[in-house]
């Protein structure tokens, strides 16, 4: 596989001007080499042999911001490279495979034990690529890479961070058993981080270069974009809001220490607090229908979840001054429901942000759903593909 693959078709600096042009719709020449560091020349001529390989496409003249001369505008090409993204989720996995600006083309999603089952779920999602790519009708030779997405800290784009919070993960090398079997690029990120990017470029934060993405599942992730760049921190643990304590005596938690906010907000959570009235059986699906029928308990559920979180966050949002709250997941899944969490998070966020915070931070629902961060792992696949961070 590997004689087809992407090392063979463009080199380390062509694949760099194809990531600048995925980066920032209409750029010139000049915003390439800009944005790469490569010289004037070495990007026309790059450029103008991506262009003869049907890769990059020529799509008008623009008026330069300071005057002088028009330049000429540039645009990837319909279907110049694809990218594969990964979300290793707890108990299911989704591979999809999309163009470079993310726009989703295909998809896979298997349910299965993926805490507990590494060998069986790294061999799924190469199985899954390769149907994928096969069945795309598309060349492997045009996939720029491999991004995925896991529910634990990573440590740069290779590593899960010791201890991993995927107990049957510790020291599963994810990176290099998937560029063994895919022979593709493979980039891990925190799978929050991820939806947090997906949401930025392709969702509800679309053009808004300062938000917190908060991800209402298993637990609770969070994902930070601030002045326009994912900020994943100096071990990967940037945004581990879950374990923030939030209750001084509250329940011992799966991270072992007490009162974490995912023991109240996660969909564990409420789930085992509805148990009391829905007995055993109850799940994040008969929470949210009851939540959309109006019923008062499940109402009273996700509006005190949303209380506890807005409070939470307002610790963050003072740190890093976001204009948006982007609140996604499994928890959100249904806009009835999700609006009660929305409304109350929303408020307890404004009430106790301090009064010095000089502008309102809207507080909205994710647009991407449950495919938000296999389409941010894909992200991270195109942005790396040049070998620089999204
Ligand atoms: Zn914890």
């Amino acid at each position: 596989m590997s004689e087809h693959g992407v090392e063979s078709l463009l080199s380390r600096n062509g694949r760099a001007v194809l990531a600048a042009v995925q980066s920032r719709p209409r750029c010139s020449r000049a915003d390439v080499a800009r944005a790469t560091g490569l010289s004037t020349s070495a990007v026309s001529a790059l450029v103008s042999s991506l262009i003869d390989a049907g890769l990059l496409l020529e799509l008008g003249t623009k008026p330069p911001a300071g005057g002088g001369r028009p330049s000429v505008s540039l645009g990837l090409a319909p279907r110049a490279g694809s990218l594969i993204g990964i979300h290793l989720g707890h108990a299911d996995l989704r591979v999809v495979l999309t163009s470079l600006d993310g726009t989703l083309i295909t998809e896979q999603r298997h349910v299965l034990d993926v805490d507990h089952q590494p060998a069986a779920s790294l061999d799924r999602v190469a199985r899954s690529t390769a149907d994928l790519v096969e069945n795309a009708d598309l060349d492997l030779g045009r996939v720029l890479g491999v991004g995925v997405a896991v529910s634990a800290p990573v440590v740069g784009s290779r590593q899960l961070s010791s201890p991993p919070m995927l107990l049957d993960w510790g020291g599963v090398d994810i990176g290099g058993i998937l560029a063994e079997r895919t022979g593709l690029p493979v980039h891990l990120a925190n799978d929050a981080s991820l939806g947090a990017l997906a949401e930025w470029r392709l969702g509800a934060g679309n053009g808004v270069d300062d938000l917190v993405y908060v991800m209402l599942g298993e637990g609770v992730g969070c994902g930070l974009i601030l002045g326009g760049r994912l900020h994943t921190g100096a071990s990967g643990m940037a945004g581990e809001l879950g374990h923030l304590a939030v209750v001084p005596d509250g329940k011992v938690c799966r991270c072992g220490a007490r009162g974490c906010l995912e023991t109240l907000v996660s969909k564990r959570a409420l789930v085992s607090a509805l148990a009391h009235t829905l007995g055993p059986t109850a799940t994040v699906e008969s929470l949210l229908d009851l939540g959309d029928a109006g019923d008062r308990g499940a109402r009273r559920l996700l509006s005190d979840a949303g209380q506890v979180l807005g409070t939470a966050l307002a610790g963050v949002c003072t740190i890093t001054d976001p204009r948006l709250v982007v609140v996604g997941g499994d928890l959100t899944a249904r806009p009835d429901s999700s609006n009660a969490l929305l409304a109350a998070a929303s408020q307890a966020l404004d009430s106790a942000l301090p009064p010095v915070a000089s502008h309102e931070i809207r507080v909205v629902r994710a647009q991407l759903g449950a495919r938000a961060e296999a389409l941010g792992a894909a992200l991270l696949a195109g942005s790396r593909a040049g070998g620089r961070v999204a």
